[in-house]
């Protein structure tokens, strides 16, 4: 099975502008137009199984309307190849109640952003949401350090993420973006120095590895060299690591390529491109 973790969507509308908008604040390129049609059609044409899609709920009144679309867009998996998350907001008071709902409606996990949420991840209101989901055997996954639009913004730092964990010991955390979106030092020297935490954090591929470069630093961003991304990925172990591109920020068939070229093992591989998510997601 071959499964992409990490994907973004928008509803037609408002899919033009967002992504310009996007594009514009990263200085970088989509590779879709952004609308689930145009990333069925990726998925499709690149033989995924599935695209998984981590809406943002960026204002506590949207978390509703957002997953009600989830719901509704997950009964049209079969022909669409979408399978949406979650989403929830830090001052959604009432987080259980929305967890439960989600959980009773077939939904598997739950997507958070610290950083467009303007919280960190070691708030206690993360923290509730984040046990909150563990006890209904759900899935969390946050962005994991710097976000291109906001450079410096550390609400998701190694050392804050070390902290979330330190608090609750969840056991199906999943960090984008290798940990912590350049700041992969760091994973390595706080995030899995630490025994609990290097035992039992998922981490996704999302990008984080240059589809041509893999020294490290590619173009005016940072990327995860091949030599680094192999020694976490033996650290925490294949059976922890996800395959997902950002789409329509990376494109899916150089990021399945990228992953092949790093010297995994056949074994290895079929772990990362689609089985743990399927595990996860209880495919
Ligand atoms: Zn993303």
């Amino acid at each position: 099975m071959f499964i992409d973790f990490h994907t973004h969507t928008f509803p037609d509308n408002l899919a033009p502008s967002a992504i310009s908008k996007l594009a514009a604040t990263a200085d970088t390129r989509p590779h879709t137009n952004g609308t689930s049609k145009a990333l069925t059609e990726a998925t499709v044409k690149n033989n995924l199984d599935y695209s998984v899609v981590l809406p943002i709920a960026t204002k506590p009144t949207q978390t509703n309307a957002i997953n009600e679309r989830a719901v509704w867009q997950n009964r049209l998996s079969s022909s669409t190849h979408l399978i949406s998350l979650g989403t929830i907001h830090p001052d959604n008071e009432d987080y259980s109640y929305i967890l439960k709902g989600l959980r009773e409606s077939g939904i598997r996990g739950i997507k958070i952003h610290p950083v467009y949420q303007k919280t960190f991840i070691d708030d206690e209101r993360f923290v509730n949401i984040i046990a909150c989901a563990e006890s209904l055997d759900m899935f969390t996954v946050t962005h994991g350090g710097y976000d291109i639009g906001f450079p410096g913004v550390d609400l998701v730092s190694p050392q804050h993420i070390f902290n979330l964990m330190k608090k609750i010991h969840p056991k199906r955390l999943v960090l984008a973006h290798m940990g912590a979106w350049g700041c992969w030092d760091e994973v390595e020297s706080l995030l899995l120095e630490d025994d609990f935490i290097r035992e039992n954090v998922y981490m996704d591929t999302a990008f984080s590895l240059h589809p041509e470069d893999d020294s490290g630093i590619g173009g005016n961003k940072i990327f995860l060299g091949t030599e680094q991304f192999l020694r976490i990925v033996k650290k925490i172990g294949a059976d922890r690591v996800l395959f997902g591109t950002d789409s329509p920020w990376s494109d899916q068939a150089d990021t399945v390529n990228v992953i092949k070229k790093t010297g995994l093992s056949p074994a290895e591989l079929d772990l990362i491109l689609g089985n743990n998510a399927a595990r996860l997601l209880g495919l």
